[in-house]
């Protein structure tokens, strides 16, 4: 059953030296308890997507162009108020530092309590209850003690497990994690994505994972869209777009991995830069880069063709109706 449903979303910064596109032709869907992922370099609009669903683009950016349906609502069109009903409550997100979420003046359980309290009519004694019950879940130890304690007094780890409980708290249909575990080390990044794996199957939550890591996407999410420049240049099963890519800009991550690359040899990577959203290229935005690029290319915005099991847009992958 469908959750939500993107539409040419399009997202513009009007600055005082011209208005900026930075989400252009944005459509994808999220079913019931579906998980999907959306990777790309630094610049490529993945946020801007997450943000725009919940209503915290940063001024002076602004939708203008598209819907996105939430069960049927359009949230590119609610007022501030009725996002706020949905925000933190139905829709949660989760960022990549997790003391953009906790305020580090009050403890744990105060801040799971004020939380619950916004967005459900129960007693304080109850809150505390369901709040110690939510840390038990994403399994912090001594969640009984643990509630009376500041932020700073866990470990990145724990903060981030911390946040996950907050977001659940309220049941939501759709988390939305952005960077999850950037900041946090390799050991405990593994055990955080495992955990918000879990959650997700246990409890039929859906997921949009923001990730720059293709390792993370292909162990959690079943969907996957690969974005450039702020546009989805390859959307398609995780499995398939990671073991088949047809862009040459999904085939540039990937052959980037470092598992792509022998032991002793130079990691491969994609010439060029991510152009910034002042500078996107006419056509196709990644025609500067690109190992295929078609005079077309230079000129000319490519449109989606089915490739194998994805959709991609590219004038070369059109033209030969096979993987480049
Ligand atoms: Fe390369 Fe052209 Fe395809 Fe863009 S449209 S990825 S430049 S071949």
């Amino acid at each position: 059953m469908r959750l939500l449903e993107v539409d040419k979303l399009e997202v513009t910064f009007s600055l005082r030296q011209g208005a900026l596109t930075a989400l252009r032709d944005v459509s994808f869907t999220l079913e019931k308890g579906e998980r999907l992922g959306i990777v790309g370099e630094s610049g490529a609009g993945k946020s801007v997507v997450a943000y725009s669903i919940v209503n915290l683009i940063s001024k002076p950016g602004v939708i203008t162009a598209g819907n996105i349906l939430f069960e049927g609502q359009n949230l590119a069109l609610l007022p501030e108020k009725d996002i706020r009903r949905i925000r933190g409550n139905r829709i949660c997100m989760i960022f990549q530092d997790p003391m953009m979420t906790l305020n580090p003046v009050l403890t744990i359980g105060t801040q799971m309590v004020e939380c619950l309290k916004a967005h459900r009519t129960v007693s304080t004694r109850k809150a505390k209850e369901m709040a110690i019950a939510q840390l038990e879940k994403v399994r912090i130890p001594s969640p009984e003690t643990r509630i009376d304690q500041y932020p700073h007094e866990l470990s990145g780890g724990m903060r981030q497990r911390v946040v996950i409980a907050i977001a659940l708290l309220t049941e939501p249909e759709l988390l939305i994690a952005d960077e999850p575990t950037t900041a946090l080390d390799v050991t405990i990044q593994a055990e955080i994505m495992d955990l918000l794996l879990g959650l997700c199957e246990q409890s039929g939550l859906s997921l949009i994972l923001i990730t720059h890591d293709l390792g993370v996407v292909s162990q959690v999410t079943q969907r996957l869209l690969v974005m450039y420049a702020g546009r989805i240049v390859e959307q398609g099963l995780t499995r398939e777009v990671i073991d088949h890519p047809q862009h040459p800009y999904t085939q540039g991550l990937i052959k980037a991995l470092p598992e792509s690359t022998l032991p002793g040899q130079r990691l491969n990577q994609i010439p060029g830069m991510m152009p910034t959203l002042a500078a996107i290229p006419s056509g196709c935005a990644f025609h500067d880069r690109c190992g295929y690029t078609l005079p077309v290319c230079r000129t000319t915005v490519p449109d989606y063709v089915d490739a194998g099991r994805s959709k991609v847009a590219c004038h070369w992958v059109a033209e030969q109706g096979v993987e480049p």
